[in-house]
C-alpha cells in the first residue's frame, strides 16, 4: 500500500481517499494505491460497495505530468486497467468529487457507476492543451454520458465545465450541498441493496447511436485554421468518432494506441515543455518566495496613449483603482474616451456586462496634475520613447510620490538603469514592459535594473499575476528579450527581400510554421514608420551593421501600413487583410538593383531557417548575457508576446528539437554573409559542440 491513498471502512462500504497533495495527481504510487485498495474491497465479503473521493480541495487534477515518458514500474497498474476493473466491478462504486476532476481524474470518475459532486466542482478533459488525447477511456466514456457534440466540445476544446453544467450534460448525476462522503456511502449502500447490476458507462449506447458522421467533418473544418500543424485536436475528433463505430473494448484499444503514439510527438513534448516553462518562469533564483511584496491598492499610469489606456484597463479589470495622467486635457480626454469605447465594444460583443464596464470605468480617473499622485503604490510610465522626457518625468515622480512607491517604465528599448538615475530611489525603479494591445496581450516583460530591490522584483512579478498576465523577469538590454530577438530576425527578413524574396512569400512561410502572421504583415500592423524609427535608433547604436534600405524606400512613399491603407501590402476598402501589391514589388526590385543585388530565388526552407535560426542565435546571446534566467523564459516571452506556436515550444525548445549543430552551421553561414553582428553566440557554439541543448544550460 502507498501512503498517498487512505482507506477506511464505513460499515459495509470501503472509502478510498486520494491524498496526494497538492493536486492529488494520479502518480504511479496513487494508481497502485487505488488498485490495491479496490482489489482488497472486491475480495472482502463484508464490503458491499466502494466510494472513491479526494482529500483537500481537489478530487484529481490529472495525471502526474512529471512521470510522463517514464515506463510504469514493474507491478504498478496502468490507469486504464484500473478504471476498467472499476467499471466491471460487481460491487457498486461511487465517485464523490470533492473538487476539480480533470483528465485522468475525470476518467476515473467516469469508470465509476455513479458520480456525485460538491457544487463548486469543475470537470474536464484538458489533454489537448498538452498535445495529446485522453488516454484513460475519456474519448469513449464521455460521449456515452454527454453525447457527441458536447463530448467534442469538452475534449477538442479542452476547457472544464462547472458541476451544474456537468449534471445538465449527464457527466455527473447529482450535486450534494451537505456531507459529500456520507451521501456517497448512503448511495453505495442503496445501489448494493437494490440487487441490480452496477450501471457501466461503457455499456451505454443511446447517446452514441445513429450519429450523423457529418458532425465530425464539420468539427474538422471548424478547428482547421487554429490547429495548423497539430495532430492532437484532430485525433480527439477521430477517437470520439470511434466511439460511434466501435464497442467499448475496441474503442478503448484504439484510444490507447493513439494516445501512446501522440505522447511521443514533438507537439506533445513541446506543449509539455511550455506547461512547465510557464510555471518555472515565476521562480527567481535569488528572490525567494517569502520575499516581502508591496501591496498595490492604487496605481498611476503616465501617458494615456496606445499603451497607457490599455495598461490602465488591466488595473481596473483587476479591481485596482488607477489614475491616468497626460500632459494636456485634450490628450487625456481622447485617451479615456478610447478606454471607454474599448469597454463598450466588449459589452456589445457580450464579453463583459454593462455592470462590469461601469465598475471598471468607476475605478479609472484622469488628471493632468502630477501632484495628484502622492498616494499611489505604483506608477507605470508610458509616454513617448524619449530618454530625456522619461528622466524628467521620473525626477518629478520621485518628488511627488510617497517614498515606497514603485516607479516603473513601459519603455520598449531605453536603458532603465539610466532612467533610474533621475530618482533618489533606484531600488524602486524597474520596467514593466507590456505588449500591444496591452489590455489583451498576456505578456509582461518585467525588467530588473542593476539596483532594483528584491522586494521591487517580487512585487512586479506578483503584480503580473494580479493583472492575469504572464510575467517574465528580464535584464536591461537593447530591446530586452523579445524585441531584441525580433529586430534581428525582422532585419534579416528585410535583407532576404532585398536579395530576392518577396514579403508575402516570407510571411506565408512564417504563417505556415504557425505564427499568427509573418514579419511584414506584423510590420504593417505596428507601423512601417515605427519600424523606420527603430531602425534609425539601431543605426545610431550599431552604425557598422548592414541596415535595410528597403525600409527607407517604403517610408519615403508614405506607406506606413494599415493606418495608411498601404505598407508592404495594400489594404482596400478598409480591409485589414493585406493584398500583395505590384507597387511594393516594383519598389523592392528597384531597391535590389540600387544595392547591386542580382535577385535570386529563396526556397521556403531557406527562409524559415534564416528567420528562425537568427532569432535562436540572438536568444542564445540573451541567455549567455544573463538577460533571461532560463531558456524556457525566452520561450514563454515568444509564445505570449509574439504568438510563437505552443506546439513548437518556443524558439529555444524548437532549437533543441532540431539539434543545435544544424543551427550553429546555418548561423555560421549567415555570419559570413552579414558580418560580425550575426556571428554565432559562444553558448550556441559550445552547446552544439558538446552535443547538448539549451535545456541543459544553467547559468553559473
Ligand atoms: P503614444 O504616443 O500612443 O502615447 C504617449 C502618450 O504620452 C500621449 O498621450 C502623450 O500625450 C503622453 N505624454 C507625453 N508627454 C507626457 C508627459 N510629460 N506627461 C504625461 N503624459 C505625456 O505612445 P505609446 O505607443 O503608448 O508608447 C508609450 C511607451 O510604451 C513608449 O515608451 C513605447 O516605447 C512603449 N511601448 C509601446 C508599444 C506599442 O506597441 N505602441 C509596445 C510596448 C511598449
Amino acid at each position: 500500500m502507498t501512503d498517498v491513498i487512505k482507506f477506511e471502512k464505513h460499515g459495509a462500504i470501503g472509502v478510498i481517499t486520494i491524498d496526494n497533495p497538492p493536486a492529488n495527481a494520479l502518480s504511479f504510487a496513487a494508481k497502485k494505491g487505488i488498485s490495491d485498495n479496490f482489489q482488497a474491497c472486491l475480495k472482502d465479503d463484508t464490503c458491499k460497495g466502494v466510494v472513491i473521493t479526494g482529500a483537500g480541495r481537489m478530487f484529481v487534477a490529472g495525471a502526474d505530468i512529471s512521470e510522463f515518458g517514464k515506463p510504469t514500474p514493474e507491478g504498478y497498474p496502468e490507469l486504464e486497467n484500473n478504471i476498467r476493473d472499476i467499471e466491471l466491478s460487481p460491487k457498486p462504486v461511487v465517485a464523490a468529487l470533492n473538487g476539480l476532476a480533470l483528465g485522468g481524474g475525470m476518467e476515473l470518475a467516469m469508470g465509476c457507476h455513479y458520480r456525485i459532486a460538491m457544487p463548486a466542482v469543475s470537470v474536464g478533459q484538458p489533454e489537448v492543451h498538452l498535445g495529446f488525447i485522453p488516454g484513460g477511456g475519456g474519448t469513449q466514456r464521455l460521449p456515452r454520458l454527454v453525447g457527441i457534440e458536447r463530448a467534442l466540445e469538452m475534449i477538442v476544446g479542452g476547457n472544464p465545465i462547472d458541476a451544474a453544467t456537468a449534471v445538465e450534460y449527464g457527466a455527473l448525476d447529482e450535486i450534494v450541498e451537505g456531507d459529500l462522503v456520507a451521501r456517497a456511502i448512503e448511495l453505495a449502500e442503496q445501489l448494493a441493496d437494490s440487487g441490480e447490476a452496477p450501471r457501466q458507462t461503457g455499456a451505454q449506447t443511446d447517446k452514441i447511436s445513429d450519429v450523423d458522421p457529418q458532425i465530425f467533418e464539420d468539427w474538422r473544418k471548424k478547428i482547421a485554421p487554429k490547429s495548423r500543424n497539430m495532430e492532437s485536436p484532430f485525433e480527439c475528433i477521430n477517437t470520439v468518432e470511434a466511439s460511434t463505430k466501435m464497442d467499448i473494448v475496441e474503442g478503448l484499444a484504439f484510444e490507447r494506441e493513439t494516445f501512446v503514439r501522440l505522447m511521443m510527438t514533438a507537439e506533445a513534448k513541446s506543449m509539455r515543455h511550455m506547461f512547465f516553462a510557464e510555471r518555472e518562469v515565476a521562480k527567481i533564483p535569488d528572490v525567494p518566495k517569502d520575499t516581502p511584496v508591496q501591496e498595490i491598492k492604487k496605481a498611476a499610469i503616465i501617458g494615456s496613449g496606445t499603451m497607457g489606456g490599455g495598461i490602465a484597463m488591466n488595473f481596473a479589470n483587476a479591481g485596482i483603482s488607477v489614475v491616468v495622467v497626460d500632459i494636456a486635457q485634450e490628450a487625456l480626454d481622447a485617451g479615456l474616451e478610447k478606454v471607454n469605447s474599448n469597454y463598450a465594444g466588449s459589452v456589445s460583443r457580450g464579453r463583459i456586462t454593462q455592470d462590469k464596464m461601469d465598475q471598471c470605468m468607476g475605478l479609472i480617473s484622469g488628471t493632468t496634475e502630477y501632484a495628484d499622485l502622492a498616494d499611489v503604490d505604483i506608477v507605470i510610465e508610458a509616454v513617448f520613447e524619449e530618454m530625456e522626457l522619461k528622466k524628467k518625468i521620473f525626477a518629478e515622480l520621485d518628488k511627488v510620490c510617497k517614498p515606497e512607491t514603485i516607479l516603473a517604465s513601459n519603455t520598449s528599448s531605453l536603458d532603465i538603469n539610466e532612467i533610474a538615475t533621475a530618482t533618489n530611489r533606484p531600488d524602486k525603479v524597474c520596467g514593466t514592459h507590456f505588449f500591444s494591445p496591452a489590455n489583451i496581450m498576456k505578456l509582461m516583460e518585467n525588467v530588473r535594473t542593476k539596483d532594483s530591490s528584491k522586494e521591487t522584483v517580487a512585487t512586479i512579478m506578483g503584480l503580473a499575476k494580479t493583472l492575469r498576465k504572464t510575467g517574465v523577469l528580464v535584464g536591461v538590454g537593447d530591446g530586452f528579450v523579445g524585441n531584441r530577438m525580433l529586430h534581428i530576425s525582422a532585419r534579416i527578413a528585410e535583407f532576404m527581400v532585398e536579395e530576392g524574396a518577396l514579403p508575402w512569400q516570407v510571411d506565408k512561410v512564417i504563417y505556415d510554421f504557425g505564427f499568427p502572421m509573418g514579419p511584414f504583415a506584423m510590420n504593417d500592423l505596428a507601423g512601417v514608420d515605427v519600424r523606420f524609427l527603430i531602425r534609425e535608433e539601431q543605426k545610431k547604436l550599431y552604425g557598422d551593421r548592414r541596415q535595410s534600405v528597403i525600409i527607407d524606400r517604403l517610408y519615403e512613399t508614405g506607406r506606413y501600413g494599415q493606418k495608411t491603407n498601404a505598407g508592404w501590402y495594400k489594404y482596400e476598402d478598409g480591409s485589414r487583410k493585406g493584398e500583395p501589391d505590384p507597387f511594393t514589388e516594383d519598389l523592392i526590385v528597384k531597391t535590389s538593383a540600387e544595392l547591386g543585388f542580382e535577385r535570386r530565388d529563396f526556397s521556403d526552407e531557406e527562409i524559415l531557417e534564416t528567420y528562425l535560426y537568427s532569432m535562436i542565435n540572438t536568444g542564445a546571446k540573451v541567455l549567455e548575457e544573463g538577460l533571461a534566467i532560463r531558456s524556457g523564459d525566452i520561450d514563454v516571452v515568444w509564445h505570449y508576446g509574439y504568438g510563437f506556436p505552443r506546439y513548437w515550444g518556443g524558439p529555444m525548445f524548437y532549437a533543441d528539437l532540431i539539434g543545435l549543430p544544424k543551427i550553429y552551421e546555418k548561423v555560421c553561414e549567415l555570419s559570413e554573409r552579414y558580418g560580425e553582428w550575426a556571428a554565432p553566440s559562444a553558448l550556441l557554439k559550445s552547446l552544439a559542440e558538446e552535443g547538448k541543448g539549451f535545456k541543459d544550460y544553467t547559468p553559473s
